[in-house]
């Protein structure tokens, strides 16, 4: 048994069943097929569009600067014009009142001489791959900021620390380390509830962040303990800038349940020297830090 295939009559049917938005137009701009996916896309049935010309009807396409293109930039137009398929990103009106991105391709319709009978758009919905993208772009942030303090974290800093290295190896730039450690943080919590706590830490990171220098970076290491990466300095810069920022944090009052906080940090402080890696220098300044606990907190230790 043979199966006969009638072109005219599939052709539909498979224009029918695309996922994608299409229509046809005659020379004139007549709409005169308009498949499912289109009516899916623009909220707009078949019957309302057909027989409508295309830069009368409702879909009013605009560029991203709200230019309305039916108005002699159309795609489709000028594919009619020149022949010339063209692709564009558009927003189309939806009858329920939104704009819709689509990206659209316009091709010609030819007879068998090959003069332009019309065009064919074909249009697909590309808001739910924007805002894929953008979703894309918040995750991306939140790998590398850290979400309490809205600070850049420790995969933020330890890959700005290898780029420190390499300007250093190569370029003989300069920099230092302060490592943050704030005092009897547990107390905090333990006192006035973990809450609480985050609201210090988020007070802490306003003052870095309100105070660092554009070049210079400041992060959360990990729980109460905050780095800077400081650059062109040299060990006497590098200690009076973790001084300031000491002092800073030391006025940083926060009242809470009608008590006043007093915040303060230990600093740990040291440049990059040529044989370091990002662990050996964030272990000695750790160690600096941690001498700052034994002689009395509130204090920064350099080396
Ligand atoms: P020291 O002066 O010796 O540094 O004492 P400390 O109390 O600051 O240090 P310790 O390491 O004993 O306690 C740190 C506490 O920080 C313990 C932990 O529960 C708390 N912590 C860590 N991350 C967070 C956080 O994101 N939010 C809050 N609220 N607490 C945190
Ligand atoms: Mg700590
Ligand atoms: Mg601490």
């Amino acid at each position: 048994m043979t199966i006969e295939f009638d072109l005219n009559v599939n052709c539909r049917d498979i224009l029918e069943h695309l996922p994608s938005g299409v229509y046809v137009t005659n020379a004139r701009r007549k709409i005169i097929y308009w498949n499912a996916a289109a009516e899916k896309i623009t909220g707009y049935r078949k019957d309302k569009v057909v027989g409508t010309f295309c830069y009368d009807n409702v879909l009013m396409h605009i560029d991203e600067t709200g230019r309305n293109l039916c108005k002699g930039l159309c795609p489709l137009a000028k594919t009619i014009s020149d022949g010339n398929p063209r692709e564009a990103e558009v927003f189309l009106h939806h009858k329920d009142g939104h704009r819709t991105q689509v990206k659209i391709v316009t091709l010609p319709v030819k007879n068998p001489s090959g003069e332009i009978i019309g065009a064919v758009e074909i249009f697909n919905d590309n808001s739910a791959f924007h805002s894929f993208e953008s979703k894309i772009h918040d995750l991306e942030q939140m790998a590398y900021i850290d979400q309490l303090c809205q600070l850049p974290n420790r995969t933020h800093l330890e890959a700005e620390l290898e780029r420190c290295f390499h300007e250093l190896n190569r370029y003989h730039q300069r920099f230092g380390v302060l490592f943050m450690d704030v005092d009897h943080f547990k107390r905090f919590n333990d006192t006035y509830g973990h809450d609480a706590g985050d609201l210090i830490l988020q007070s802490v990171a306003r003052t870095l962040k309100a105070s660092s220098r554009p070049f210079d970076i400041f992060g959360r290491w990990g729980g109460e303990e905050f780095i800077g990466i400081i650059k062109n300095v040299d060990r006497s810069n590098l200690e009076n800038i973790g001084n300031r920022y000491r002092n800073l944090i030391e006025k940083t009052s926060i009242t809470l349940e009608g008590d006043s906080l007093g915040i303060t940090v230990s600093i740990g402080a040291t440049t990059a020297r040529d044989d370091d890696s990002v662990a050996s220098i964030i272990k000695r300044a750790d160690q600096l830090m941690y001498t700052c606990k034994q002689q009395g907190r509130n204090c920064l230790a350099s080396g």
